[in-house]
């Protein structure tokens, strides 16, 4: 840029005054037709550029752009930017329905022209800024944000996933499994390690939370009995069969029961005893054998003896079914 004397730029900006203040006096015509003549030539100087002079301006004007950015103040950021959403959003709402799809189609075009152009170095920075703002956005989310813009989007790719042909969800499937695979195979151990640590917290979660749902259904059912519900096939009933057996201490368990329920995962010392009598003396009556005042009698329906207990001064008679 060519130095300027001190007369010429206090020149320039008597002039700028003088042209300010004829703006302010113009009508709105006056102004239509201004711009106009100022667009016209615009136009015919950039059609004269060369291609070295097109990137010089835009550099330039890269570069006076960021200062001014540089300078800017949050609050300033943030009603710059909330001016051009609303001056875009009126641009937008002008738009046919053709304008639209070609604009999104340049828009397409000028990025898978510019990704082409990215170095491999280029395309990780990008990729990781945008993860960076991503996150950003996702921690201010509330959690009422967050599912809306989970269901949002649930919704948005069932309706893809509803106009595919047979033939494009297969493709579909498939591009993703490779997909998968690659991104695998690319892992370092300690991202495998938390990729499937992530894995196991969503499972539990959702498995957490399906649990919840049973429980929450099966409330109080005790006091709002429904006879058309069998209530013995519900998950939150059936409880398996004590078939689990402890490895430390050998006790059987259901296999829901935590570990340590039988001896603190074998701190507590009674190995290959759980279950067993804390007395030495089992107070069981052979059939047949004569019994005392104390002893509890089991009979069987069909009248006979089938065991009894030495345990109260009552005889009791059980029946065994
Ligand atoms: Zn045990």
């Amino acid at each position: 840029m060519p130095k300027r004397s001190r007369s010429q730029l206090s020149r320039n900006s008597s002039q700028a005054r003088a042209s300010k203040i004829r703006r302010n006096e113009e009508s709105s015509s006056e102004t239509e037709n201004r711009l106009s003549i100022h667009r016209q030539y615009v136009a015919q100087s950039r059609a004269r550029e060369s291609s070295t002079e097109r990137s010089q301006r835009l550099a330039e004007q890269n570069m006076r752009t960021a200062q001014i950015r540089a300078r800017e103040s949050s609050l300033q950021r943030s009603q710059r930017l909330a001016e051009q959403n609303v001056r875009t959003s009126r641009v937008r709402a002008r738009e046919s329905s053709l304008e639209r799809s070609e604009r999104l189609a340049d828009q397409n075009l000028r990025t898978s022209q510019a990704r082409a152009r990215e170095s491999s170095l280029e395309r990780s920075q990008r990729l990781a800024q945008q993860n960076l703002r991503t996150s950003q956005v996702r921690a201010r989310e509330s959690s009422l944000e967050r599912s809306q813009r989970l269901t949002e989007q649930n919704l948005r790719t069932s309706h893809v996933h509803a106009r595919e042909s047979s033939t494009q969800r297969l493709q579909r499937l498939e591009e993703q499994n490779i997909r998968n695979i690659q991104s695998r195979t690319r892992e370092s151990s300690s991202e495998r390690f938390q990729r499937l640590q992530d894995q196991r917290e969503r499972q539990q979660t959702s498995r957490a939370r399906s649990r919840n749902q049973v429980l929450a259904h099966s409330n109080r059912s005790a006091f709002r009995y429904d006879p058309q519900i069998d209530y013995a096939q519900q998950s939150s009933v059936q409880i398996g069969d004590m078939n689990k057996i402890c490895p430390k201490c050998s006790a059987k368990k259901w296999v829901d029961e935590t570990n340590g329920m039988c001896c603190a995962s074998g701190k507590t010392a009674h190995p290959g005893r759980y279950n067993a009598p804390a007395v030495n003396e089992v107070a069981v009556l052979l059939v047949d054998e004569e019994k005392g005042p104390r002893d509890i009698v089991l009979h069987g329906r069909d009248g006979q003896l089938k065991g009894s207990l030495s345990y109260t001064d009552r005889m009791i008679h059980y029946s065994i079914p």
